[in-house]
């Protein structure tokens, strides 16, 4: 089913992973998409611009450049970009900690920001921020990846009390453990352990992350705000 309302979205780190799912699911739901991605190479089918959250500079031309192809304002943002550099505390570095929370948060950050200047013209919209459930759950080897996760609950909660008036809506969806490149990388006994703590008794799909971030975007989701939607199989269970 389409929605109602066509909404430019722009998805960061969409060409893989997550945020691909996402940016298709957003696309056959109708929504016009445009993928954001380091190297600008469009995935198969969808529009794309070169983007890193990184750079508050390829933020801004992104945008342009997003608003060219559809011809409109961006009425979306989903900030799905997102890396790990797992170490535990006593031997990260100040680079692991730099790194994860200038890609995960302050990109998130520099692209709301960017984002909101767009759906103030457009007259409303949606921003999505993908968090984890390690955000408020805690994970041994994740003390940057963690904060940079949390820290997008409260660039949500703050947003959403500055925008909540002008028809925006500011949301996290949280996952839990989702078959990507990014698990991948596991050991496979840790990714054992991790299942048997997950109700679900699985890793998810990175289609079933997008069903939440579809309902977000759509207009049926007008009155949602300020939330944290888990998608984690019942691990989390309301953090
Ligand atoms: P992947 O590692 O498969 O993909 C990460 C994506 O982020 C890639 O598109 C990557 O681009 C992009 N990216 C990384 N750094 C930057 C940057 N500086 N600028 C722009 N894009 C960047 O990860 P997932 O698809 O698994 O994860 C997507 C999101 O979901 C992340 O935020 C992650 O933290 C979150 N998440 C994932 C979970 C999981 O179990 N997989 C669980 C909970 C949350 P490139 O291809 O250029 O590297």
């Amino acid at each position: 089913m389409t929605d109602p309302t066509p909404r430019p979205v722009l998805v960061t780190g969409g060409n893989r992973g997550i945020g691909l799912a996402i940016a298709r699911d957003l696309r056959e739901a109708g929504h016009p998409v445009v993928v954001g991605c380091r190297s600008g190479e469009a995935p198969d089918g969808l529009d794309a611009v070169t983007l890193d959250v990184t750079d508050a500079e390829s933020v801004d031309a992104a945008f342009t450049e997003a608003e060219k192809i559809v011809g409109a304002p961006m009425g979306g943002l989903v900030a799905n970009a997102g890396i790990t550099r797992d170490q535990l505390l006593l031997r990260m570095t100040d680079e692991d900690v730099d790194t994860v929370l200038d890609t995960n948060l302050v990109g998130a950050i520099r692209c709301a920001r960017r984002a909101t200047r767009s759906l103030m013209r457009a007259k409303g919209g949606r921003i999505v921020l993908v968090s984890s459930v390690v955000a408020l759950y805690g994970s041994p080897g994740q003390v940057n990846y963690a904060a940079s996760k949390a820290g997008l609950v409260g660039v949500a909660r703050s947003l959403t009390r500055e925008l909540g008036a002008r028809r925006i809506t500011v949301n996290v969806v949280a996952p839990g453990y989702i078959d990507t490149a990014m698990t991948e990388e596991l050991p496979e006994d840790l990714k054992a352990t991790y299942r048997g703590l997950i109700p679900a008794g699985r890793f998810g799909a990175p289609e079933e992350v997008a069903a939440a971030v579809r309902f977000l975007v759509s207009d049926a989701a007008a009155y949602v705000s300020g939330a944290v939607i888990p998608v984690d199989g019942g691990l989390g269970m309301g953090h």
